[in-house]
Formats: structure tokens, sequence, C-alpha cells
């Protein structure tokens, strides 16, 4: 591709609009451009890079024994009614309706109409097992879009699905999908990780997460470099038991803290560790009230609560509510005289003793607070994040805690969707049985962000050669200089023919122009027609990232690039 007849807008500086280097990258790189908050147009650079992701993965999942399909966008109410998430979804399914009156929402997933396709054409065992997958746009109304690509609300997916007679049909293609998505991962080039995860809304009970390992990454990794433990914060148990210094209980005293709310605040304020305050959060858990107790120091996740309550959903108590059940405004809630909620407290709170907690009234707190003595809880869970220092929950050696991006998400799903759908099968005895499931997710234009959060330097992104909108940046300087140009188009030829994807900078711009513009686009090879061409008959070949510059002929130049090319793509 000819530079000069290419549709490159890209921008010197740094968008005000994007805060993560992916999103500033994509756009200073002419890849995509914001229609509206979380929806994206993609240029044709950015297009090529997408479909080059969507290649790895098709080809992965065909050779696998997936078959793809495309089904539907919008989707009628009744199939979400059936299996109870029209209500339960919540306000990321984009809900309206058609000139008749009917409810239709926008996909955010498929499992609804895969199953009703599959439980109208599959009849018997002999037709299973049964993998299907396509590539195809999603549509979630996030709360917080942003980060460009990676927390978009219309974005490109990779779903698949599985359908199996038993249990055991469904880990072998648990594992089948395992296995394909890290022949993906690897195949794109990219440092990941799989993780055991929760299942969330989508339901079932084994799960694993793929992340891509980067700093910027939203994601918490605890992995164990001892026996190869890894979960995301959500899953790692936090095993670690404090055993804290016998004391007595002393004198429950209430003390005046004005305007001292926030943990760190309130532990400065009275001279005392913050590990020897207790947050009181208040949640809603299925609209049911709950004090949820804290240690200063931790943190409270949100998953673990849903899951150690078996609640279906936990949302934090908002300003009015929460004066409402303590009778204070927010910082000030306490355990001690709540009488309409309930109490859990955090596993590591077992054992502390002369604790501060808020007093449920404004500016004021309690030291020397204790359980039992002043209240009481009614049970002790695993709810905080594990942190540095944690042990491994397999192993009993320390954890890592590392960042990560979720570019993939399998679940075995079982019975759950097949179940409150109909979708059967007769077995060999012609008996009727549910369909047993599994779904797996491809984030791929997440993916795409990721790459670039991973890969990247001051100057702009360094593509893996297998990803790469082209494989490399022909820079001819000069281009008023006859000789130059004929040698220069002779190797975009010769590289073309070879299988060489060449972007052909031969625009009438100053060398330092050319050379900015290549590396924010960041081809993993540049092939520069110059001076030294003249002087020597050679071309420089540098690699976008790292050391490892050449002079060499055009003709070499060709084979080294299609050597690269044919080993990496
Ligand atoms: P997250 O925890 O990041 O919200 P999720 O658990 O909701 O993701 P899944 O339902 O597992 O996501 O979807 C499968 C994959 O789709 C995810 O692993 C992720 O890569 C991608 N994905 C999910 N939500 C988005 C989004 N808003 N924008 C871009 N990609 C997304
Ligand atoms: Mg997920």
């Amino acid at each position: 591709m000819r530079l000069s007849r290419y549709f490159l807008p890209t921008l010197r500086e740094d968008p005000a609009e994007a805060e993560v280097i992916s999103h500033k990258l994509m756009l200073r790189a002419g890849m995509i451009r914001r229609l509206a908050s979380g929806i994206y147009s993609f240029l044709p650079l950015g297009l090529r890079v997408l479909r080059k992701v969507e290649r790895i993965v098709r080809e992965e999942m065909d050779k696998a024994g997936a078959l793809e399909v495309l089904l539907p966008l919008v989707q009628p109410a009744e199939l979400w009614q059936e299996t109870g998430r029209w209500d339960k979804f919540g306000k990321e399914l984009l809900r309206f309706k058609d000139r008749k009156d009917h409810d239709f929402c926008l996909g955010p997933t498929h499992e609804e109409v895969i199953t009703d396709l599959v439980r109208k054409e599959v009849r018997s065992y002999r037709d299973l097992p049964l993998i299907l997958y396509q590539i195809a746009t999603k549509f979630r109304d996030e709360i917080r879009p942003r980060f460009g690509l990676m927390r978009g609300r219309e974005f490109i997916m990779k779903d698949a699905y599985s359908f199996d007679a038993d249990e055991e049909g469904l880990n072998r293609s648990y594992e089948l999908m395992y296995e394909a998505y890290e022949k993906i991962f690897n195949r794109c080039g990219l440092r990941f990780r799989a993780v055991l995860a929760d299942t969330g809304a989508i339901g079932g009970d084994v799960s694993h997460e793929f992340m891509v390992l980067a700093e910027t990454g939203e994601d918490v990794i605890a992995s164990c470099p001892s026996c190869g433990y890894a979960a995301n914060l959500e899953m790692a148990e936090a095993t670690r038991r404090f055993s804290y210094p016998e004391e007595k209980e002393k004198p429950l005293q209430k003390v005046s803290t004005p305007g001292v709310k926030r943990a760190e605040e309130v532990a400065a304020f009275l001279g005392v560790p913050l590990a020897k305050l207790v947050k009181t959060l208040i949640y809603l858990v299925d609209g049911k009230p709950y004090a949820v107790l804290i240690r200063g120091d931790h943190e409270l996740n949100e998953v673990k609560l849903r899951r150690a309550l078996g609640a279906e959903r936990v949302e934090m108590a908002g300003p009015e509510e929460v004066e409402k059940l303590t009778g204070a405004p927010v910082g000030f809630a306490g355990p001690i005289g709540l009488s309409r909620v309930t109490i859990i407290a955090d596993r590591a709170l077992e054992g502390l003793k002369n604790f501060v907690v808020g007093a449920n009234e404004k500016d004021a707190h309690y030291v020397n607070a204790n359980f039992s003595r002043d209240f009481k809880a009614e049970a002790f869970y695993d709810l905080r994040n594990v942190t540095e220092g944690d042990l491994c929950p397999r192993c009993g050696k320390p954890l890592t805690l590392t960042r990560g991006i979720e570019v993939g998400h399998i679940f075995k799903l079982g019975t759950k969707y097949s179940a409150a759908m109909g979708a059967t099968f007769l077995d060999r005895e012609g008996k009727e049985r549910p369909l047993v499931m599994g779904c797996y997710g491809i984030g791929v234009s997440r993916t795409v962000a990721a790459a670039i959060e991973q890969n990247h330097d001051a100057q702009g992104i360094i593509w893996p050669l297998s990803l790469a909108p082209f494989h490399v940046a022909l820079l001819t300087l000069g281009p008023q200089d006859d000789e130059l140009m004929r040698a220069s188009e002779a190797l975009y030829q010769g590289l073309t023919q070879a299988g060489v994807e060449v972007l052909w900078d031969e625009r009438d711009e100053r060398p330092g122009v050319k050379f900015k513009d290549a590396d924010l686009i960041g081809l993993p090879y540049k092939v520069v027609v110059g001076k030294k061409f003249k002087e020597t008959g050679k071309v420089e070949v540098k690699p976008r990232a790292g050391e490892g510059l050449q002079l060499l002929s055009p003709e070499e130049a060709v084979n080294f690039l299609k050597e690269k090319v044919a080993s990496q793509t």
C-alpha cells in the first residue's frame, strides 16, 4: 500500500479524550475514531489489525472442530424471559421496542439465542458433541465505558458454545477450547496467563479467564510462583490467619471525630494503626440491608460478598439509605446498636480486639469495640482482596500480584440454560435429557487494545509480527530522486510477491516525519531507501524495537523479511 493513497490520519499530540496508552495510540495512529461514548469506527489501519486477530481466532476455532455461524444482534425479549435474565441482567442490557410495541434487546451475549437454535435442531446424542461459534458485534450499555476499545459499549467478540451429552463431554469440549485459547494468544504474540475466575452473570461452575499481562491492566492476578496456582482477585482465597496479640477487652468509649470519615483519616486522627480500625460498609444484597465489616487496611471484594451470601446482586447502599439504616451520614456507620441490618465480617477480623468503629452518629466513633460484648456478627467469610504477603491457598507459599487485561473467558455452564429453555436430546436409551453446555468468549477488539498496552514505547506502538497491520514500513528518503523511487518500487513489488505486507511511505515529507509516523504506527520492520543506497546499493533494515540494524542488498532484504514473516505469522 502506498502511504500517499492511504487513509491514515495520524495525530501529533495526545488526544484529551484518552486516558490509557492503547486508546491514545490508537487515536494517534489513525486506527479508530469515536462516534459516541464507547462506540468507535475502525479506520483502515485499525481494521487490518482487528482482521488479523479474527483470522487467528477463526483458524484455531476451525481446527478445534468448532463451526462458524452468525447470530442476530437484535434479540426478542421472550427468549430472555425464559431464562429470567430479562429482569436480572440489569441496565447493561439495552432494551427497546419495535414499531409493533414488541420488546427487544441488543445482544450482550448469545446463550439464549444459541440455545433456542439448538433446541429446535438437535434431537439425538448422535448430533453431539457440537461447538458453534461466531465473531460478531456485541452491545453492552456499560456504566463506565472507557479506555477506548478496552471497555466499549459496542465491541467485537468471538463467542462459542458447546453442547454435549454429559459432564464428561463438557470437560472434553472445555479442554479443547482452553487449548485453542492458548494457541490463539500465543499466535498473537502476547504474554498471557489463564486464571481461575468467577462465573458472574453468565452462570455455571468452572471458569477461567485469559489475561494479557500488562501493568496498566484493570484486573489483578494472584499467582503462585511455586506451584503455578493463578486466580483473579475474585477467586483468590485469602487464607492467611492473623494472630493478634493477647489483649484484655478495654471499656468501650465514644470519641468525637469531627468531619473525619475516611478510614485513613480516622486512624491518623485517633493515632491508631489502620489495621486497628474496622470499616462498616452498608450493602443491599438482593435488596436486603447488610453491614459488612472489613479491616481498615483491607479492601472488600464485592464478588466474594455475592458468592459468600449466595446472592444474585450486591450494591453499595446510597447515602440516603445509609442514613436511614444507621441514623448517621456516610462515614460514621458502625456495628454497635445497628438493629435492622444483618452484620457479617471478614475472616481477617477473627480475634481482633479493642478496635475502632463508627458510632452511627455524625462526627463520632467508638474506640475499644469488641465482638460479642458490643455487637454480634452473624458470620465470618472470606470477603477481602488478597494482598502482597498473602499465601497460596494451594501450597502455602507467598502469592505474587500482577496486573492483567481479561481478553478471554471460558465457562462450564452445565444445564443452566438448556434446563431453563427445554433444550434436550434423546440419549442412547431413548431418554430425554438436557444438553450440557459450555460457553467461550474472546474480546476480539479488546485484544487489539491489550496488545498495545503490552507492547509500546514512548514513540508509539510495537506490533507483534502476527498482529501488525503491515509487516514493513518502506521509507523512501528523497521521493524526488528517480533512482531511489525505482529501487523502492522494485523492493515494494519484491516484498509483496514474497508475502510481506508493506506500507510504502513515498510521500513528499521530511525523513523525520516519516520515521516518526513509522514508529507511531509501530510496524515491526523499517526498510530505509536513502543516502546509503546511493553510496552502497544497500538498504537499511531495522526492527521497530531492539537492536539489529542491518545493511542488506534489496534481494537479501526480501529474503530476510520473507523468512521472518513466514516463521512468525
Ligand atoms: P469484564 O469483566 O471486563 O466486564 P465480562 O466478564 O463482562 O468482562 P464476558 O462476559 O466474559 O466479559 O465476555 C467475554 C469477553 O468479552 C471478555 O473476556 C472481554 O475480553 C470481552 N469484553 C467484555 N466486555 C467488554 C467491553 N465492554 N468492551 C470490550 N470487550 C469486552
Ligand atoms: Mg469475564
